[in-house]
């Protein structure tokens, strides 16, 4: 029993030897995903070998880039990547590829339902409940996302805490294949990841994204709820977050990437800030294991994001947990403990405690808003002068002192966020 993405690979895995259920409470596998545009092969690999041929796989990422805006001005890093790990993708196609595959294997897929409760029965999870219908079950695999009003009936998780969470709104920009390569500089099959720092968020924490598909673009920015919505009530961010992707799409710097395009699609989600902080209280009970955003497995360093690859592997290792106990017959909380333990010797859970100063880097707002002009006053010193260049010292020394940042102050900083990103 599971919902969502996750659920489809589990159902990938089990099918053949378990009956394996799963939920969705859209209307189809994938049609409530929504993310930003880019996925790490080699979890997904392990999964499915033949990914790089079968899956819906839009563009191998080649290019990163990054960017930090101060109004008009934009100072960009670009790498050409010697090896490509990554593939850019929209998530309802992964989803449903995913589902596709499962159901092949004779997994059976119900959409359109809603799971409202687990189902607790002497001390241990018994099934789930939607509507007047009870679904029974050994195991339930708990994979409803962010959003996590499962959980928290149970009491298995807290509240959202707005701190922990980011709003993302991203639009869709068709373009034509020829169009995104030659705008992007890209070659053909070539894909790039483009994430964006500074006034894109207004200098609250969190940033923009670009990531080029097939023929489209996926453009967006993502904002920590708490500082948007303290902004909002001070009065520092006076627009609606859709006029926030607006600004992006018709920034001067921007704007010819995208000039002439359509905007296929748009929407918003919410997405875990990242690091250790939205993992709930229990990863696995008694008949019960969490996978996915549901678990808080999110790892956002600023320059890469990494939920999908997470919640496939989480849901890898549940799956095995669960054919062991159901070997053994004995699906009771020591058994299932298997989960954890598998999670928290994997790269997953290595990656999230090697990042977990990340929320302190992440909320502090000097590198959204500070930083980003910093960069742009430095580089604009050193190529707008008529006559004298100072030298680059010089030239960062004002740009601090300009934003009101002691050297010493910004080397400490750089040097903490250098440390956990
Ligand atoms: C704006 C944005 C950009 C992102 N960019 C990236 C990126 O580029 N790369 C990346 O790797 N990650 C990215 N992420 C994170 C990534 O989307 C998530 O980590 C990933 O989708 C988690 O998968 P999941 O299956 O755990 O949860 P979800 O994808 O949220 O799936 C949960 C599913 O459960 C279903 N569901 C929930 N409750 C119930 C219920 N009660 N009954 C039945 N069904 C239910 C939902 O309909 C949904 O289909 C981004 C997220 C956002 C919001």
């Amino acid at each position: 029993q599971c919902a969502g993405m996750v659920g489809s690979e589990m159902r990938q895995i089990m099918a053949n030897s378990t009956p394996m259920l799963g939920t969705e409470r859209g209307r189809g596998a994938g049609s409530k995903s929504l993310f930003g545009g880019k996925v790490y092969a080699q979890p997904l690999r392990d999964v499915w070998p033949d990914l790089d041929r079968k899956a819906p796989i839009h563009r191998w990422v080649t290019r990163e880039r990054f960017s930090f805006i101060a109004g008009e001005r934009v100072v960009t890093i670009e790498a050409k990547l010697g090896r490509s790990v990554a593939f850019t993708t929209y998530l309802p196609e992964l989803v449903r590829w995913m589902a596709g595959r499962a159901e092949e294997a004779g997994a059976l897929l119900v959409d359109e339902v809603v799971v409202d409760n687990i189902l607790v029965k002497d001390g241990k999870v018994v099934g789930v409940k939607s509507g007047g219908d009870v679904l029974e079950a050994n195991v339930v695999i708990d994979a409803e996302g962010v959003n996590r009003l499962l959980l928290e009936k149970l009491g298995l998780a807290d509240p959202p805490d707005p701190r922990r969470l980011a709003l993302g709104v991203k639009e869709i920009i068709r373009l034509g294949d020829r169009a995104v390569e030659e705008r992007f500089g890209l070659e053909k099959g070539e894909g790039l990841a483009w994430l964006l720092a500074g006034d894109v968020s207004k200098g609250i924490p969190g940033g923009g994204f670009i990531y080029t598909m097939k023929d489209a673009a996926s453009v967006g920015i993502v904002l920590r709820v708490s500082d948007a919505a303290s902004a909002a009530e001070g009065g520092a961010l006076k627009e609606h977050v859709s006029r926030m992707v607006e600004w992006l799409r018709l920034h001067p710097y921007f704007k010819r990437y995208w000039e002439e395009g359509d905007i296929a699609e748009y929407g918003a989600r919410l997405a875990i800030e990242g690091g250790l902080g939205y993992v709930p209280k229990r990863l696995y009970w008694n008949g019960l294991l969490v996978v996915g955003d549901a678990a808080g497995l999110l790892l956002n360093t600023g320059y890469t994001i990494r939920g999908v690859d997470f919640a496939v592997a989480s849901g890898k290792m549940a799956a095995e947990t669960v054919l062991e106990a159901h070997a053994r017959g004995n699906y009771s909380e020591a058994v299932l403990s298997a989960y954890e333990t598998r999670l928290k010797s994997s790269f997953v859970w290595k990656e999230l405690v090697k990042h977990r100063g990340i929320e302190d880097v992440m909320s502090d707002t000097w590198f959204f808003k500070a930083l980003p002009a910093i960069i742009a006053k430095t580089v604009a010193k050193l190529f707008e002068a008529d006559y004298e260049e100072p030298t680059m010292l010089e030239a960062i020394k004002e740009a601090l002192e300009e934003e009101g940042t002691p050297l010493l102050l910004a080397a400490a900083k750089l040097l903490k966020a250098a440390s956990q990103l």
